[in-house]
């Protein structure tokens, strides 16, 4: 547990409480938490691009291989 200064008032706030004991203002642990947030959506797209790229490689191939196939009869 560390203290770090609130942004708003400047008294000293434990960085683990949920907000400022003086002005209430939500303390970095909350500002964490919306980062995390930020950073779960930036994985879920990333999954998302890696999953669509895998199906990519794995289908592709398929399909030009039943093309060929319609193709030479
Ligand atoms: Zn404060």
């Amino acid at each position: 547990m560390a203290l770090v200064s609130c942004h708003i008032c400047n008294s000293p706030v434990a960085d683990d409480a949920p907000n400022c004991m003086k002005c209430g203002t939500p303390g970095p642990k909350q500002q964490r938490k919306k980062n995390l947030i930020k950073n779960m959506r930036l994985l879920a797209f990333v999954a998302v691009l890696v999953v669509l790229g895998y199906a990519w490689f794995v289908f592709i191939p398929e399909i030009q291989q039943q093309g060929l196939l319609n193709n030479g009869g």
